[in-house]
C-alpha cells in the first residue's frame, strides 16, 4: 500500500508537468503510467519529429522535449511505476484507494488523470489460445531479456522492435522470426542483420506466415504457423511474443464513474477537477469549451488542478503563492538553494 498526496495516472508531458507543479508547493506524487518507458505520445508516436510551439523552446523533439521535464523534475525523486495499468479506483474514508494491473495499491486524497488519448495498449495474437497464455509464455513487451535465455523463441512482427528483439535475444536464445510478409517494415539495416544471422544460422527467419495455433497445457509447447497457401508448419517453443504495434483504448478510464463526453473527461476551469470531488483530469483528456489539445494547455491546466489537490492533502495549512525567482521556500524545494 502506498500512500501520496496525489496519484498522477499517465506519464505523459503533461503528467510529467504537473509532478513539477505538485513538488513545488510541497506535494508528493506518484506516477503510473501502462507503457514501459515514459513521455506518452512524444515518445511513442514522435520522439524525432520537432514540436516548435512549446513556449521558450524554439524547437524540441519529443524525447528532448520528455528528457527537459524529467531532468526539471529530477529533485523530487518522483516513483514512476511503468508497465502499470490503473484499473479500479475506489473510495475509502475520504481518500481514493487506487488498484493497478500490477497489484499495486495507492491511498491518495488526489488523483490526476493525465491520460491522453488513453492507454496504448499491445495489438494481440488472434487465436483463441493467446489469452490464456498471456504473460506465461505469451508475451507483447520484454521487461527482462534474461528471461529468455536458452529458450525457444517465436517472435511475431516485421517492424523495428520484432527485427531488433530477434537480433538481440538470437545471442542467447533460439529465435524464429515470422512475418506474414517477405519484406519487413522495420529500419533497412536492421533486415540486412536479421538475413545476415539467418545466412549464419542463428537465427531462423519465416515468411510469409502467420500464427495458426498455440498449443500446450499449462506451458506452451509448440506453435503451428501458415501461409497463404494454408501450408501449416510446425515449430516447437517455449515463448511467443507478439510485436504488432499499438492502439489506443480508453480504457479503465471509462469505468470510474466520471462523467464522459466523446471519449474525454468534462471538467471545470477553475481548477480542472471532473464530477468527483479530489479527482482532477488534465491535457488531451480533458474537456471543456475552448479545449486545444495541445501540450502548452495541457502545462497550464496542471498548475491550476496542482493548486487544488492542495486543499485537500493539507486541509489545516493555506496555500500561499509564490513566485520562483524570489521564494526561498520554493528554491529550497527546487534544491537550488539550501537551508539556513
Ligand atoms: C504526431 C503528433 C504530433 C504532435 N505535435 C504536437 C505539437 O507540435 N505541439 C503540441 O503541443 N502537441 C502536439 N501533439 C499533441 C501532443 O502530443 C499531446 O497533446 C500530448 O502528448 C498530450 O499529453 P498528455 O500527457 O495529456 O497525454 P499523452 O501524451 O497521451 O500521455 C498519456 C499517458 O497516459 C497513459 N495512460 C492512459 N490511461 C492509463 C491508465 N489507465 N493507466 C496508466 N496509464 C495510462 C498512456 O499510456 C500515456 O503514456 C502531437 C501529437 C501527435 C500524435
Amino acid at each position: 500500500m502506498i500512500k501520496t498526496d496525489v496519484l498522477v495516472v499517465g506519464a505523459g508531458p503533461v503528467g510529467i508537468f504537473v509532478v513539477q507543479q505538485l513538488g513545488l508547493i510541497g506535494l508528493k506524487a506518484e506516477v503510473v503510467d501502462n507503457l514501459d518507458k515514459i513521455g506518452g505520445q512524444c515518445i511513442e508516436l514522435y520522439p524525432d519529429k520537432p514540436i516548435y510551439d512549446i513556449p521558450a523552446l524554439p524547437i524540441c523533439t519529443g524525447e528532448s522535449l520528455t528528457n527537459n521535464l524529467l531532468e526539471q523534475i529530477k529533485t523530487f525523486k518522483t516513483n514512476f511505476h511503468l508497465n502499470e495499468r490503473v484499473q479500479e479506483i475506489s473510495k475509502e474514508e475520504n481518500k481514493w484507494k487506487i488498484k493497478t494491473s500490477g497489484k499495486k495499491t495507492f491511498i491518495a486524497p488526489n488523483i490526476i488523470i493525465a491520460a491522453g488519448v488513453g492507454s496504448f495498449e499491445p495489438r494481440k495474437f488472434s487465436v483463441k489460445e493467446a489469452e490464456k497464455f498471456e504473460n506465461n509464455g505469451v508475451f507483447y513487451s520484454i521487461k527482462d531479456k534474461t528471461y529468455f535465455k536458452n529458450k525457444k523463441v517465436c517472435i511475431f512482427g516485421g517492424g523495428d522492435s520484432a527485427l531488433d528483439w530477434a537480433v538481440e535475444l538470437s545471442k542467447f536464445a533460439q529465435v524464429t522470426l515470422v512475418h506474414r510478409r517477405d519484406k519487413f517494415r522495420g529500419a533497412e539495416n536492421s533486415a540486412t542483420v536479421a538475413r545476415q544471422l539467418e545466412k549464419e544460422g542463428k537465427l531462423k527467419i519465416k515468411t510469409p506466415f502467420q500464427i495458426s495455433s498455440i498449443e500446450g497445457n499449462d506451458k506452451i509447447t509448440g506453435i503451428t504457423i501458415k501461409n497463404e497457401e494454408e501450408k501449416i508448419e510446425k515449430i516447437p517453443t517455449d515463448c511467443v511474443l507478439g510485436f504488432f504495434g499499438l492502439i489506443m483504448k480508453l480504457g479503465p478510464v471509462a469505468e470510474w464513474g466520471l462523467n464522459l463526453e466523446k471519449k474525454t473527461i468534462p471538467v471545470n476551469t477553475e481548477n480542472f477537477q471532473t464530477n468527483k470531488e479530489g479527482i482532477f483530469a488534465i491535457g488531451d483528456i480533458c474537456s471543456y469549451p475552448g479545449k486545444l489539445k495541445l501540450i502548452l494547455s495541457g502545462f497550464h491546466e496542471g498548475a491550476l488542478a496542482a493548486r487544488a489537490c492542495f486543499k485537500l492533502a493539507r486541509p489545516n495549512e493555506k496555500y500561499r503563492f509564490e513566485f520562483t525567482t524570489t521564494s526561498k521556500t520554493l528554491q529550497e524545494r527546487l534544491g537550488v538553494k539550501k537551508s539556513d
